[in-house]
């Protein structure tokens, strides 16, 4: 008796037959190493107001405040650790089945699990602006100046202005370049496998019509409904960090 394939092998076989493979991530891939989300009931909107601490205004009006909210949400992200998710889509990716990672989070985790490609379409914490002067500076420089004086936002080092973590704010634009390797990436995948996102927010709520409009396919693993589920080949409701470790050992 022949029995029916089970969803994490279905998967398994999509990604091997449906090259390139592209995966893209929201925050369900992070929630399991403790980093909450933002949107849901327990999430990081539910305590902050976004209007307050995560706009381009709130932060050109008082940045100071702006980083009293975001110095412990930088030490709780470099506090964090690489979950099983992120380390099984590090693994397709060196074997070779995965040709690159576009991500919402801007948590680093993707390429501290080893990661090759990692297109971050909302910018990260690995880099730093002042807006007033438009010097750079990496996270290394901003951890000693938060170690240093703990209740002070970091500081130019030329000009004294409060330096803004290059994510992107409420009511800034995206990073370009990212988000046209984004999109050239999901025309050209054969899958585009989605990981903890709802598809709610753009630009990645776009990327799963890119696709299918090219003649890719849509799979996607989630714990809820994503907006694209009906247009998905494949639907798998669980924890990344189950189902990708067990995709892996399908392989
Ligand atoms: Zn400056």
């Amino acid at each position: 008796m022949r029995r029916d394939p089970t969803p994490v092998q279905t998967l398994a076989d999509l990604i091997r037959g449906r090259q390139p493979c592209v995966v893209l991530t929201g925050a369900g891939v992070s929630t399991e190493s403790g980093i909450p989300d933002f949107r849901s009931p327990t999430g990081v909107w539910a305590r902050f107001d976004p209007q307050e601490y995560a706009t381009i205004d709130a932060f050109r009006g008082n940045p100071a405040k702006v980083w009293e909210f975001y110095a412990p949400r930088v030490s709780m992200l470099i506090g964090a650790e690489p979950n099983a998710a992120h380390h099984a889509i590090a693994e397709l990716q060196r074997r070779g089945l995965v040709e690159a990672v576009v991500t919402q989070n801007i948590d680093l985790l993707h390429e501290r699990a080893g990661s090759g490609e990692v297109v971050e379409v909302h910018g990260s914490i690995r880099s730093f602006t002042c807006l007033q002067c438009g010097a750079g500076y990496e996270l290394s420089y901003v951890l000693r100046q938060l170690h240093a004086a703990r209740d002070e936002p970091p500081r130019c080092a030329s000009c004294a202005a409060v330096v803004k973590p290059d994510v992107v704010f409420f009511g800034e634009l995206l990073p370009e370049r990212a988000l046209e390797r984004a999109f050239t990436l999901a025309r050209g995948a054969g899958l585009l496998l989605v990981v903890g996102s709802t598809l709610e927010v753009w630009p990645v709520a776009d990327l799963p019509g890119e696709t299918l409009r090219h003649g890719g396919s849509l799979a996607i693993v989630n714990l809820g409904p994503t907006a694209c589920d009906r247009q998905a080949e494949l639907r798998i409701e669980g924890s990344a960090g189950e189902i990708l470790p067990a995709v892996v050992e399908a392989l």
